[in-house]
Parts: structure tokens; C-alpha cells; sequence
């Protein structure tokens, strides 16, 4: 007798539309919300049971508890008016590929196990390489290849024990060092620390917040100068506080002087790189080991799709690699194909690339751009009226959409005018600390985010920022 558990596939498709209209409806009014949830901690969890149920629910109980529990928690961060943080980009089509990708639910860790999920996966990244005007030996037809995994910081973790491993024989791990400069993500620090290394060094930067190359080349000296083993360094392109851009090929070539292996975290301003105009701030990425990006931030793909390029995959498949019984197969066995669970630690793997491939044909390379340049001529005319305002400072050049201001009476004003912004409650920016200076940083870059939400925004800048007082 079939499961009488199972939804029956026409109850299936009864509950599937539903769920369409639900998303559709949700998207379509998101505007709407409040982005930010009114709830305290535990509020949420007070309306959930203790105990899962013993007997079947009908959907209809299921969603309405979707409504009346779990949306009165949601920060909505696919809201027009979000510019917190940085994006987290969701369209339509990469929800339908994620749709088709929960249906099929095949696990691709070896090609074997699904060889469609590990062929257009490889595809779709080889395809990236071109359209973001990468090496072209990154790509799995030559030397290199792609992997998508669930974030940079995973990435950023895998590439630093994969150096490490690869250094092995040059001395102890506690003696090894990693560098990255002192605006790199936090990811780079604990991604080195969880693969064992010694030490991190993070390095100064410029006025422009890039590494400072020549103290780079100054640390690397007197560490190998006091026994210690340089084996890693991470370049940014785009960091996190106001998306500065480290000398990548200067980088490169002080790596290359000191055998170290090169990584470059492109978390954000990676997605740029589809517009040939944003390609200066990746000169030199010849000189890079590996290099990785999150599509789900910028590229209209829906969390988690981070992507991991290397230069040479051997590294990675040799550090990786183990052959249990109960995975051999003829086609490993023939070494034609790429097994995923050798480029990353979990071995299961989900279908992630659907959804990539869903936007790229959806949207074109076309459209990505246009989704690209739209962000960064508002995020300019943001900054230019900032810029010409008495009232702000910009902290930091804006290279792409991200915009870092400052009230210019200090950080009091500045800390109360994020205040008033959020409070709004159909905007969201990120206040932070730069240096001694409060600063709120402005990141133009959701999937839907047009000229009248910046105007939006601006408005409640200048009504909540005081006018200056003429000295008498
Ligand atoms: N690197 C940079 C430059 C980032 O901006 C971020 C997050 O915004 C990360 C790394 C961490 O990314 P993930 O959340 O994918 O680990």
C-alpha cells in the first residue's frame, strides 16, 4: 500500500500554486513592511509548541501558522528600501530554480550520483569566467575550475588549509603565518586560526583602506627573518566596511617572490566584475591561487551560492581526496569526470547550480548588467548629493554601490541620524565604526531597489540632519 502520509501529487499541486501566489503576493508587496520585526527575543519561540506533532496537519494550518508565527519574525531583507549589511539578492527565476532543485533532490557529491547536477554546474561556473572576465584557466576545461559552496567564509577556510597542507613539509603549522590586511573580513582571521596556522598578520592600509603592499613585503621579511614559515595571503576586492580594494597584483607578485599561495575574497564586489568597467579593481588576477565571490549577494541568486574558483585544482582534489569502498565507481575510476565532494569538506552536495544557471538564462548578461549599473548610478548620485552637502563627509571612495557617510557635526549626530532612519521602518542602513568615526554605510543593491527608494531614503536623511550653525 502507497505512504498514506504523502500528500497525493494533486494535493501536491493544489498546495504548490498556493505556495506561488504566497511568494508572488509576498514579493509584490514587500515594500509594504515593516523591515525590521517588532519582537524580543523568545517571542517567537513562545508561539511555537513544545513538542512536534504526533499527528498529521493539514497545509492549510501549516501556512496559516507561516503567517501568523514565523512572519511576524522575519526581517525582510528583500525589501526595496534595504541597504543594510549588503545584499542578499533573490529573483523570480532563481526561485523556480530553486523550486526545481528542491524537486528533483538528488545529491551530487560524486558525477556519478547525478552527472546532469555536476556538468551544468561546471558549465555555468566556466561560463562565469568569461562573463566576469576571469583567467581563462580557471576554468574546469583547462587547469583550474569552479566549486559552488555555501559561503565565502567557507571558502575562504577551505583555500587557507589547502595552502597549509600544501606547505606541510616546510615546518610545524604553529609556525606558519597568513596575511590579509586589517580591513579583511573576519572570515580570513578564523578561516586561518580553524586550519591551524600559527599566526595572522593584518596588515595596514593606505588611505584608500587597500593593503599596504610595501609593509606586506616589510612583514613577510622579518618573519622569515625569525623563523617563521609566510604561507598564505588573502587579497580583497571590496571590503566589508566601505569596499576597499587591496593592490591584487602587487599582492600577486610579492606572493609569487615568497611562495605563498594567493587568495582573493571578492565576497560583494565580485558580482561587478559582469560590467567590463569595474575590471581595473581585478588587475592581476593571473597571479591569484583561488578567488571567490557570493552570487547571492549581487547576481539575483537566491542564499546560499558562494563561489570558489582555483587556479589549479590539484592542490584541492589532492588534499581532499580519499576513496572509501562504498564510492568507487567506473567513471572516478576513468578520471573523465570532476567528483564535487573532492573540492570541498561535506561530501553531500545539492543541486545549487539550477538556480545560477535559471538567472544567467533568465536575465541574460544583459540583464545582470543592467541590475549592476543601475545600483552603482544611483548609489553615485547618492554619494554626489552627500558630497555636495555641508551637513556629511563621505568616509571612503565608493567604487561600486556601497556609500559610507558621515555627519559632519560628529558622531553623536551621526549615530542619531541611523537611528531615525531605521526607526522609519521602510528603510534599513548599517551604522558602524570606522576608525573613531560613526559612520553609516548606504548598500544600493537589492533586487528591487529603484531611484524613488535612494529618494526615499534621502529625504529622511535631510529631514533628520540638522542644518549647520553660521558661526557669528
Ligand atoms: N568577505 C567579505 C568581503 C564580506 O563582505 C563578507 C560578508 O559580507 C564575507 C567575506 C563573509 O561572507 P559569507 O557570509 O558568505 O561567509
Amino acid at each position: 500500500m502507497a505512504n498514506p502520509y504523502h500528500m497525493t501529487p494533486d494535493e501536491f499541486r493544489t498546495h504548490g500554486y498556493e505556495m506561488v501566489d504566497w511568494i508572488a503576493d509576498y514579493l509584490a508587496t514587500i515594500g509594504e513592511r515593516q523591515i525590521a520585526p517588532d519582537v524580543k527575543p523568545g517571542d517567537i519561540r513562545a508561539m511555537l509548541p513544545d513538542h512536534a506533532p504526533e499527528a498529521p496537519e493539514g497545509f492549510a494550518a501549516i501556512m496559516a501558522d507561516l503567517d501568523q508565527i514565523v512572519m511576524p519574525g522575519i526581517t525582510h531583507w528583500q525589501s526595496p528600501g534595504w541597504f543594510a549589511f549588503f545584499p542578499a539578492n533573490s529573483s523570480p527565476a532563481s526561485i523556480l530554480g530553486e523550486m526545481a532543485s528542491a524537486g528533483l533532490g538528488v545529491q551530487g557529491m560524486l558525477w556519478s550520483t547525478s552527472p546532469a547536477a555536476t556538468e551544468v554546474e561546471s558549465v555555468v561556473l566556466d561560463w562565469l569566467v568569461d562573463l566576469l572576465g576571469l583567467p581563462a584557466h580557471w576554468k574546469t576545461t583547462d587547469r583550474g575550475g569552479g566549486v559552488i559552496n555555501s559561503s565565502t567564509s567557507d571558502s575562504t577556510h577551505l583555500v587557507l588549509a589547502v595552502a597549509r597542507h600544501r606547505a606541510a613539509d616546510r615546518g610545524p603549522a604553529e609556525d606558519m603565518v597568513a596575511y590579509a590586511s586589517n580591513q579583511a573580513h573576519s572570515s580570513i582571521e578564523r578561516g586561518a586560526r580553524l586550519a591551524g596556522y600559527g599566526q595572522v598578520r593584518l596588515i595596514g592600509v593606505d588611505d584608500r583602506y587597500g593593503m599596504d603592499h610595501a609593509q606586506l613585503r616589510r612583514q613577510i621579511a622579518a618573519d622569515r627573518s625569525s623563523g617563521l614559515i609566510p604561507v598564505a595571503v588573502t587579497s580583497a576586492i571590496g571590503t566589508t566596511a566601505t569596499t576597499a580594494v587591496d593592490p591584487v597584483r602587487a599582492v600577486g607578485e610579492i606572493a609569487a617572490e615568497n611562495e605563498l599561495w594567493h587568495h582573493v575574497d571578492a565576497a560583494y564586489a565580485g558580482n561587478a566584475m559582469i560590467c567590463p568597467e569595474f575590471r581595473v579593481y581585478q588587475d592581476g588576477l593571473e597571479l591569484v591561487d583561488s578567488y571567490t565571490f557570493n552570487a547571492h549577494k549581487w547576481l539575483l541568486t537566491n542564499f546560499d551560492c558562494n563561489i570558489l574558483y582555483v587556479a589549479d585544482r590539484r592542490p584541492l582534489i589532492e588534499t581532499l581526496s580519499t576513496m572509501p569502498a562504498y564510492l568507487q565507481n567506473a567513471a572516478t575510476e576513468s578520471g573523465a569526470v570532476i567528483d564535487y565532494r573532492d573540492w570541498h569538506v561535506s561530501l553531500g552536495r545539492r543541486f545549487r547550480a539550477l538556480k545560477l544557471w535559471f538567472v544567467l538564462r533568465s536575465y541574460g548578461a544583459e540583464g545582470l548588467r543592467y541590475l549592476i549599473r543601475s545600483h552603482v548610478a544611483l548609489a553615485d548620485e547618492l554619494a554626489a548629493r552627500l558630497g555636495a552637502d555641508p551637513r556629511f563627509e563621505l568616509v571612503a571612495p565608493h567604487p561600486f554601490a556601497l556609500v559610507c557617510f558621515r555627519a559632519s557635526a560628529g558622531n553623536e549626530t551621526t549615530e542619531a541620524l541611523a537611528a531615525a532612519i531605521n526607526a522609519a521602518g521602510d528603510v534599513a542602513v548599517t551604522p558602524m565604526q570606522l576608525g573613531d568615526d560613526a559612520i553609516i554605510r548606504v548598500s544600493v543593491g537589492q533586487s528591487y531597489t529603484e531611484a524613488e527608494h535612494v529618494e526615499r531614503l534621502w529625504n529622511l536623511i535631510d529631514t533628520h540632519t540638522p542644518a549647520i550653525q553660521e558661526e557669528s
